[in-house]
């Protein structure tokens, strides 16, 4: 197939504007899934992705649309719109030459729109605007068009008007990729140079490359060598997503598809890199600019016998996302475990909840932290990812914490809540801009930990639904921050420290003992519990001794009751640790989080 015959392009959205139901509309609409197959959200095949109803993996699929008496080859790579995966997103985009970018008209442009189109413009991305979701009765196509043109410069007359939904003016989506989206340039006779852009493991024919080719061909037999890792593989298949795996003769420059070469080991792989035949010298393909993970926890397995297991849970996780990083940790409380760093709150659930399911190990996570930056006196600066690392306060020159740029779009009514909230978490007032009458942007620049957990829930309730934001991270800066330990039964437990502002020391001292009291269960003895900076107690609370037996309360009578409150608390041990004699609960190391909201506005669990 000649270039000027293939189009690579992928969806872009803010999350939920329908970017995986049109994305099977294009598949039902060119035939690539035989109709008693299809099933809604076609490409979101991880239970975990079906059962949120959000996409967590991007995904890339073959298509043939008939064209102006040729037949097209689209390939289309389905992203994740939530800003925990803008990551991917960005990967998807490098695979690409155009981004179709979908707003939905019920809710206009929202922040995530606004910075995954900046990304596609920035990478020179051919990008072809539509409108979803005109179906609603409460669409607003003309204010969508005019945010659109106000925001991203985009011609209201250039802009696609469909419904994923029923299906109108699909054919007109498909025509505009096709005539809008420029073919891929690469050179059939050169070298073979491809860009690895995705992998995933199958237990049977080892590491699966996703592959978009820039240069050259690859064919089964082919010796081929991943530039980064070094090794030498035979090509055993490869093929295309159509959108299940199947065999092609060969792939060409231009073309994306997939490549099985009887790699085994995960290790040898890194999405970024070039594929190239072993014998040939090749430049590399600028890769990706490396993740940063923004947020951190320890991962220990509830059974200490599990270590190993875990690690190999977590170097199989790390295939399909390299955007999460670990590292062995020991934990006085906790014993062996690792480190790891998220790009955001959403992205660490959704790592721990696979590693979980995908491996079947019991978990204990600690409480998640963003990472700091400690300029010492001796001169040297480092960076602190686990609270209880925290170098002596005496020899700390500076402690510096990372701050984002949060872009807000906002109901123009929300206005003065949201400027209150943004005050209330420690925000630096940036700039504010009118998209239309009815809504606006809004710039502040906050520390990343004022607004990690539960800012973005704040302001969708005194928004009331309508306001959203996307944030970028600008640097480290100083600020007024101290270690606040917890003391349970005397004992500093290092996995509950956590890093505060001096401002909020005391009164957040107080609630995570209170919080801590309630998690905890009580023993046979009263167990204090206490907050502490630097030495000095600030907070305390006492756990009550038991009386009695768990069972107790039973009565004698109901025998099946009984067994199952013993079974229950079975299965609460096994994710207990026990720090000196005192047993705490699983929960109570991510009580901590909640312990930030004041008395009255928590919610359970994390
Ligand atoms: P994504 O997060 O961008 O992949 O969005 P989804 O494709 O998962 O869609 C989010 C929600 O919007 C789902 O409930 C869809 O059924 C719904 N949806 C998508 N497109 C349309 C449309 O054109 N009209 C209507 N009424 N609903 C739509
Ligand atoms: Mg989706």
């Amino acid at each position: 197939m000649g270039l000027e015959d293939i189009r690579n392009f992928c969806i872009i959205a803010h999350v939920d504007h329908g970017k995986s139901t049109l994305a099977d509309r294009f598949l039902q609409c060119l035939k690539a899934v035989d109709s008693r197959k299809f099933r809604d959200q076609m490409l979101d095949d991880m239970d975990l992705e079906r059962e949120r109803g959000i996409t967590i993996k991007a995904r890339a699929v073959r298509l043939a649309m008939p064209w102006k008496g040729r037949v097209l080859q689209l390939n289309l790579i389905d992203t994740p719109g939530h800003v925990d995966f803008s990551y991917e997103v960005a990967r998807s985009l490098a695979a690409c030459e155009g981004a179709l970018l979908l707003v939905d008209a019920s809710q206009g442009v929202q922040a995530q729109t606004v910075a995954n189109a900046f990304l596609a413009m920035e990478q020179g991305l051919d990008i072809v605007p539509v409108i979803n979701k005109i179906d609603l009765p409460q669409s607003r196509v003309e204010e969508t068009l005019e945010e659109m043109r106000s925001t991203l410069d985009i011609a209201p007359d250039t802009v696609v008007r469909v419904s994923a939904r029923t299906g109108q003016n699909i054919g007109e989506a498909l025509e505009a990729v096709a005539s809008r989206v420029r073919p891929p340039r690469g050179d059939l006779a050169a070298p073979l140079r491809a860009l690895v852009f995705d992998s995933s493991f199958d237990d049977y024919r080892g590491v699966i490359l996703y592959l978009r080719l820039m240069d050259g061909q690859i064919k089964t037999g082919d010796k081929v060598r991943l530039l980064r890792g070094g090794r030498v593989y035979e090509v055993t298949e490869v093929g295309a997503f159509r959108p299940e795996m199947r065999p092609e003769k060969t792939l060409s420059a231009g073309e994306v598809g997939y490549c099985l070469a009887g790699i085994r080991d995960m290790n040898e792989v890194s999405i970024g890199d070039t594929l190239a035949m072993a014998k040939s010298a090749v430049q590399p393909l600028p890769g990706y600019r490396p993740p940063r993970p923004m947020v951190f926890c320890g991962l220990y397995p509830a059974d200490d016998h599990d270590f190993s297991a875990l690690r190999e849970a977590l170097e199989r996780l790390r295939l399909s996302d390299p955007s999460f990083t670990f590292e062995p940790e020991t934990s006085e409380a906790l014993g062996f475990g690792f480190r790891c760093g998220f790009l955001g709150l959403l992205h660490m659930d959704v790592a721990q909840e696979r590693l979980e399911r995908e491996s079947k190990l019991a978990l204990v996570q600690t409480a998640p932290n963003v990472n700091y930056e400690v300029a010492l006196k001796d001169g040297t600066v480092v960076r602190v990812d686990n609270p209880a690392r925290l170098p002596e306060a005496a020899a700390i020159q500076e402690l510096r914490e990372p701050v984002v740029r949060a872009s807000m779009i906002v109901p123009a009514e929300a206005i003065g809540a949201v400027m209150g909230l943004a005050g209330e978490r420690r925000g630096v007032y940036k700039s504010t801009e009118y998209l239309s009458v009815q809504r606006v942007s809004l710039v502040y620049e906050m520390p990343l930990a004022e607004v990690l957990y539960d800012f973005h829930d704040n302001l969708k309730s005194i928004t009331r639904g309508y306001g959203t934001v996307d944030f970028e991270f600008l640097g480290f800066r100083a600020a007024s921050l101290a270690r606040l330990d917890v003391l349970v039964n005397g004992e500093r437990v290092d996995a509950l420290s956590v890093i505060v502002h001096r401002d909020e020391a005391h009164a957040r001292g107080k609630r995570v003992c209170e919080k801590l009291a309630e998690e905890i269960p009580r023993q046979q003895f009263a167990v204090p519990v206490q907050a502490a900076i630097g030495g000095k107690i600030v907070a305390r609370e006492t756990i009550r001794a038991v009386r009695k037996n768990v069972t107790a309360k039973c009565y004698g009578g109901d025998i099946t009751r009984k067994r199952k409150l013993l079974e229950r608390q079975k299965e609460g041990k096994r994710r207990m640790r026990s720090v000196g004699s005192v047993e705490i609960p699983q929960s109570a190391f991510l009580s901590i989080l909640t312990a930030r909201e004041p008395a009255g506005r928590a919610r359970g669990g994390a």
